[in-house]
Parts: structure tokens; C-alpha cells; sequence
């Protein structure tokens, strides 16, 4: 198809028109910038005016390896001649097994068994559903009961907006959703005098396990985000925590979930956040990164003891859920040639002289006066802007439009600015980010 160019230039009034634009009060774009996106290239996206903008938040944490990245593109090039799609019962391909044995290989095969969506929130759906079954089908009915953490963030679908802890996004729907417990979070924030992080982590603990003494026998499942609640504005905790959970579940007879929408793929400085914990959970929830960001897929990994407790003559006893594009093979594809990248260019260990340089090129901005809480794990970095009330006014929506104008994608969480950026930019590009960063910073709090 030839696009009209003379429709092209009235995109942004077309789209208010007829797209009905994600996570926005639609009325905002009378002020706020809508950018039409004509093509990406590396970390950058370019509008169809020329202007350029470092995606310094990943496209909403799903762009690993760049846009237009060359190796993707290759690999879903070739795909696209031999199969697009095929439904995943009663037929498998070759990508999806390839996937599913290098995921499974990934977790030393304790995660051997991969269970495929489309998006993220489906595979939150698919934890919850796969842990409540599994009661089930092992004679504990009684297990019904969710646990989520303060703060916590899981999709926005009624059942992972169930497990979802975001006043924003529930509130509207409370009546809609059955209402999950919600625990303490470990967030590093909260440490009180003299506390470490380690300290918190263990107090949050504690709560959860006043709760799992009480009713253990009625809960199916926890379900945290390891190391980083990212919806919550880059809530960081200690990695003790992972495995005080792990303990508990353990001891209490209720599964682990671990949701790495997020914070899987390398995102945290290892591929798996649970890693740093020394754990496994029951169930491990993939998207976002793990197609490079280029096509809708997410999976659930789990045990052989979950596996089992479905394997029966009974089709009822079986898990009967699907997606119409269950293991797409294109995005499977996508997805076997991101983690052929994270091989090939030794990411994770990449990742830590990256890492190390935007820390260092950002020191001005963690020493500022008006910054509170600057932290880091892995490629993610997050500060509080410090603000009086003029300044707190629309601080977000404010922050996005001024850093568009210094050619910067970032999108603030509330009062919390942070970056996660792709893993490929170059030094001068750390160097422009966070220099950018800091002016733009300025500019927005005035000082
Ligand atoms: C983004 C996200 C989800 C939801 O994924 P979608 O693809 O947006 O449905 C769930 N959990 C976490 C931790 C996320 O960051």
C-alpha cells in the first residue's frame, strides 16, 4: 500500500479522531505533544517531520536490541516465507519448541514447561488460573486466595488487575474484581532509622508471614515482581526478599509467581531478576523484552510438579485455556533472535560497563538538591523529583513534553523520573541522555 501523503501530514488530528489512545484522558492531548512515529532506527524513533527522539524508556520497556534491529529483522524475514502462523493445538513448529528448550535450558530445566500467550497480563491470567487448578486437580479446593504486594502491578485485565495494587488503574473497577490480599512491600524506600534495605525486606516478610500462618490454607499463590515493582515508580527492594519468600511459600504450602513482564530479559543486571535471588519460583511470567519488542508474546514457565498435576485421561483435568495466537511463530522467531543476541554479544556482561557508565554520567543529577532516592538495578535508574506544589502540578505530563523537545522519550511515573533504556547505546548517547536529563530536569522543577 502507497501511503497518501497528503493524509500523512494531519496524522496527529486523524489519530485523536479515530485511535483511542492507551493509559490517557484523551482530553490531555489538547496540551499534551502526540508524536507521529514514522520510523525507528537504533535507540532512536524519528517523526514524519525529521525530528529524532532516544527512546530512553524502551517504548514502554519492550525495545532490547533497538528498532529496526538488523538480526530481528533478518530472522522474522525468513520466518515470514516459511510459516506465519499455525494454531498450537494439535500442531507445534519449530520455533516454539526451539524457544521453549532454550528458555527451559536458561533455568537450569527447573522451568521446563512453557505455556504461551500474547501479552502480559494474559500471562498473569494464565499463572493465576494455572495455580488455582492445580489445588484443584490435587484435592486443596480450598485454595482460592491471591496475594499481592503493596504497590504491585500485574496487567490490566480484571483478573491481573485482581493482583494489581495501582489505586489509578482499580478504582474504577473495585466492583468488577475479586479483591487479592496485599502485603507489605519491600520497597528500599521505606527503610526506617537505621534500617538497610536487607531490613525492610525482612519486615515486608514478616507481614506476609502473619498472613500465611492465618490463612495459608485458603491461598493459592503469591505473586511479586522480583527486585523491581516498575509500575509503582521503580520500587526497588533488596534481593533477600526473594528468598524469604520462597521460604515462606514453601513452609506455607502456597505457590510462588514471579511476574518478569518487567523485569526479565537482562533488565535487572541478570537474565532472570529471581537469579540475584537464588530461587525459582512455581511460575514465571515472560512479554515485553523477550520478542526485542518487535510482536505480542508472553509465556508462563513452570515446574514438572505443576505439569503433572494436569496430565490425566480427564480432559477436564488438563489446562483449557488458549490464545487464537497462542505461539505465533513470527513472534517466536523474534524471540529466538533476541536471545541468539544476548549469546552472541555477551550481553549481561556488556550490560555492566554500560551500566556503569550512565551511573557515572548521571552523578550530577543523583547529587542534585531537588533528587531524592536515586537508584539503580541493572539498566533501570530512578530518582523522586523533590517538588513544592506549584511544581508537583501535571509534573509528568510536563517533564514527557519538555524532554520532547530535547529530543529525549522519557514519561515519568508521577514524581518519579526514570530511564530504561535499550541495551545498545553508545557512549555518546549516555552521555547525551544524561545530560539531557539533567537539563530538562531543571527546566521542569525550576531549578
Ligand atoms: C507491563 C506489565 C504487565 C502487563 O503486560 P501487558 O503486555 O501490558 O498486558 C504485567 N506485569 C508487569 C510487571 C508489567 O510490567
Amino acid at each position: 500500500m502507497k501511503l497518501n501523503t497528503d493524509k500523512q501530514s494531519d496524522w496527529v488530528a486523524r489519530s485523536l479522531k479515530s485511535v483511542w489512545h492507551p493509559c490517557t484522558q484523551m482530553q490531555h492531548h489538547e496540551t499534551v505533544p502526540l508524536i507521529p512515529v514514522s520510523h525507528g532506527r537504533g535507540a532512536w524513533l524519528y517523526d514524519k517531520d525529521g525530528r529524532r527522539y532516544l527512546d530512553a524508556i524502551s517504548s514502554w520497556w519492550v525495545n532490547l536490541f533497538g528498532h529496526a534491529n538488523p538480526r530481528i529483522n533478518a530472522a522474522l524475514r525468513d520466518q515470514l516465507d516459511r510459516l506465519e502462523h499455525a494454531m498450537l493445538a494439535g500442531f507445534t513448529h519449530e520455533p516454539v519448541i526451539t524457544l521453549s528448550e532454550q528458555l527451559a535450558a536458561r533455568t537450569g530445566h527447573r522451568l521446563g514447561h512453557c505455556f504461551y500467550a500474547s501479552d502480559g497480563a494474559s500471562a498473569v491470567e494464565i499463572a493465576l488460573k494455572m495455580s488455582f487448578h492445580t489445588w484443584r486437580n490435587n484435592g486443596q479446593s480450598g485454595k482460592q486466595e491471591f496475594v499481592c504486594l503493596k504497590g504491585g502491578y500485574h496487567g490490566e485485565t480484571v483478573g491481573a488487575l485482581a493482583v494489581t495494587d495501582v489505586a489509578l488503574f482499580r478504582d474504577a473497577y473495585g466492583p468488577m474484581l475479586r479483591q487479592a490480599h496485599v502485603v507489605a512491600t519491600p520497597d528500599a524506600r521505606g527503610a526506617r532509622d537505621g534500617e538497610t534495605a536487607a531490613d525492610v525486606a525482612r519486615r515486608a516478610a514478616a507481614e506476609l508471614e502473619t498472613l500465611l500462618r492465618d490463612r495459608g490454607d485458603r491461598i493459592a499463590a503469591v505473586i511479586v515482581e522480583p527486585l523491581v515493582q516498575c509500575a509503582a515508580g521503580m520500587a526497588m527492594h533488596d534481593p533477600s526478599y526473594l528468598a524469604e519468600v520462597r521460604t515462606l511459600c514453601d513452609r506455607y504450602q502456597v505457590h510462588l509467581i514471579a511476574d518478569e513482564i518487567a523485569v526479565g530479559c537482562g533488565r535487572t543486571g541478570t537474565f532472570f531478576a529471581c537469579e540475584q535471588g537464588g530461587i525459582w519460583p512455581d511460575f514465571l511470567c515472560l512479554s515485553k523484552g523477550i520478542s526485542g519488542g518487535y510482536l505480542p508474546l508472553s509465556l508462563v514457565m513452570t515446574t514438572d510438579a505443576i505439569f503433572n498435576a494436569f496430565y490425566d485421561p480427564e480432559v477436564a483435568r488438563g489446562f483449557l485455556h488458549s490464545h487464537s495466537y497462542t505461539g505465533n511463530p513470527l513472534a517466536c522467531r523474534a524471540a529466538l533472535a533476541t536471545l541468539a543476541i544476548f549469546d552472541e554479544d555477551d550481553v549481561i556482561n556488556a550490560n555492566r560497563g554500560r551500566a556503569a557508565r550512565l551511573s557515572a554520567a548521571l552523578a550530577p543529577l543523583a547529587a542534585h538538591h531537588a533528587v531524592a532516592n536515586f537508584r539503580q538495578r541493572g539498566m533501570i535508574w530512578a530518582f523522586d523529583a523533590v517538588l513544592d506544589e506549584a511544581a508537583a502540578a501535571n509534573f509528568s505530563r510536563r517533564f514527557f513534553a519538555a524532554a520532547l523537545d530535547h529530543e529525549l522519550l522519557l514519561r515519568p511515573i508521577g514524581r518519579t523520573v526514570y530511564l530504561m533504556p535499550p541495551y545498545i547505546l553508545d557512549e555518546q548517547e549516555i552521555e547525551g541522555l544524561a545530560a539531557r536529563t539533567l537539563t530538562v530536569f531543571e527546566q521542569v522543577t525550576g531549578n
